[in-house]
């Protein structure tokens, strides 16, 4: 379609240097033609130009210092993405491959992943390109207060609300909340998610997401008759989506027989979650200590998926564009039958239209892994009324969510009449249309 294709064009010449948003880019506006066909007066009220642009970005230098007194200096950013259905809302990363590119992907992601949980919140990112691993606890303490010494300005409860990303658990979301305190003068628990249950945290925000990454999955086999007792899974990452994701499908009887970090994998026809919390939780170490501490599977070198593992359940759980064509097939021609992203953008968009060929059942991480987000949403909503919910009436929300996510990807799939199964645009569709709707309304023109 020429708007769409003018729109994607202007966007590659300006930020040349953006692969990431590009390709994000690329994924979304691709599959939400039928929105523009049916609506051709959005190109007059320039509604895709105002999408893809940010509010707001935000750079900042953190300077620190190591524990040999040697000073450093790290980039930090915020990407205030879109805030038409409410505060932004969206995870901060600490990882050496961070930069503008990498956060303006996964903040617009962000805006149509907040719209389908259907909670009022808007879309955002941020982080910074420091590597915590290998740092003291100091060390990280020191980064993260001087990260929020400028980002404390940005941020509120009403304004912009981050959370934890890859390299940001509740560690660091700890010191960043206690610098927020400390140069506010105020407990202002709702302007961080992922806090300790001790200070305003939720039950179940930490299993959140790989749970709710299971739920969308259980939904997605059900709606095609698939019982997922019994079938194999391989699992990639072993961080805080992974854990829980293979937690919760162990629950259902899915046999996980692979996990993997970023050295290497594991392959053990019974995992020990227990050793995999232990080296990932406790020890922050690496998964090459598995066999040691479990006394049973084996470790190898590179990507699992370079394994040629016969599985019928995929979850990639560890980071961007893991997956490209050659992975692919090599995942279909061994039996798989569904992949279900807990990652941001695994597959990239060669895989996906792969998948959507040979009839995989794809659901992805825009719907899949919104039940970490969803219960932030939760945390909030527990934050203002001053009251804590139980594991389990958290647990129950979050399929609850989970449930209408994948309702609504069906609804739009029927509304749009899409010639198949196709998660992927009915995900883009029923999340856009909102924020579109919203940013009309609110005369955002
Ligand atoms: P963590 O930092 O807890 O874990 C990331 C995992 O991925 C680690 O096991 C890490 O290995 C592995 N990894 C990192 N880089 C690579 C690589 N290049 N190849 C293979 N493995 C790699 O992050 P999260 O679990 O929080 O996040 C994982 C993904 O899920 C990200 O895409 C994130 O954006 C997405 N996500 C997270 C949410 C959340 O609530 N946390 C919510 C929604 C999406 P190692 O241990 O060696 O570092």
């Amino acid at each position: 379609m020429k708007y769409i294709e003018r729109v994607l064009e202007e966007i590659k010449q300006k930020d040349k240097d953006q692969p990431e948003f590009n390709q994000a880019l690329e994924e979304v506006l691709k599959s939400v033609e039928v929105i523009f066909k049916k609506h051709p007066e959005y190109e007059k009220m320039a509604i895709l130009e105002r999408l893809v642009e940010p509010e707001r970005i935000i750079q900042f230098k953190v300077p620190w210092t190591d524990d040999k007194g040697v000073a450093h200096v790290n980039r930090g950013f915020r990407v205030q993405y879109n805030s038409a259905l409410g505060p932004y809302k969206g995870g901060l990363r600490f990882h050496p491959t961070v930069n503008l590119s990498v956060l303006k992907f996964l903040g617009f992601e962000q805006i149509f992943k907040n719209s389908l949980t259907t909670l009022p919140i808007g879309g955002g990112k941020g982080g910074s390109d420091f590597d915590p691993k290998g740092k003291s606890d100091s060390e990280v303490m020191r980064f993260c207060q001087s990260f929020m010494t400028e980002l404390y300005r940005h941020i509120g409860p009403d304004v912009d609300v981050p959370a934890g990303d890859m390299g940001v658990g509740g560690r660091e979301i700890g010191y960043l909340y206690g610098q927020y305190r400390r140069i506010r003068g105020i407990s202002e628990r709702g302007v961080l998610t992922g806090k300790g249950i001790g200070y305003g945290g939720s039950l179940a925000r930490k299993e959140a997401t790989g749970y709710g990454l299971v739920y969308f999955l259980l939904e997605m086999l059900k709606a095609n008759n698939i019982e997922p007792a019994g079938l194999n899974a391989i699992v990639s990452g072993s961080g805080n989506v992974a854990i829980y994701a293979v937690e919760k499908a162990m629950q259902h009887g899915i046999h996980v027989i692979a996990m993997s970090d970023s050295r290497g994998y594991i392959v053990d026809e019974k995992i020990d979650l227990k050793a995999v919390k232990k080296i990932k939780e406790e020890l922050r170490g690496s998964l090459k200590d598995y066999p040691k501490l479990a006394k049973h599977g084996q470790y190898f070198e590179g990507s699992v998926y370079d394994a040629k593992l016969k599985a019928e359940i995929v979850l990639p759980c560890a980071t961007q564009n893991e997956i490209d064509i050659k992975r692919a097939k090599a995942i279909v021609a061994n039996g798989c039958i569904a992949v279900a992203e807990g990652a941001n953008m695994p597959d990239n968009n060669d895989a996906i239209a792969y998948y959507l060929e040979k009839g995989i059942l794809f659901a992805p991480g825009k719907a899949a892994n919104a039940g970490g987000v969803a219960t932030s949403a939760l945390e909030m909503s527990q934050n203002s009324m001053r009251y804590s919910w139980t594991f389990e009436e958290v647990d129950e929300k979050l399929q609850d969510i989970m449930k209408q996510i994948h309702e609504q990807c069906t609804d739009a799939m029927k509304k749009y009449r899409l010639d198949k199964i196709n998660y992927v645009a009915a995900a883009n569709i029923a999340g856009m249309q909102k924020v579109i709707d919203a940013m009309i309304a609110q005369g955002d023109y």
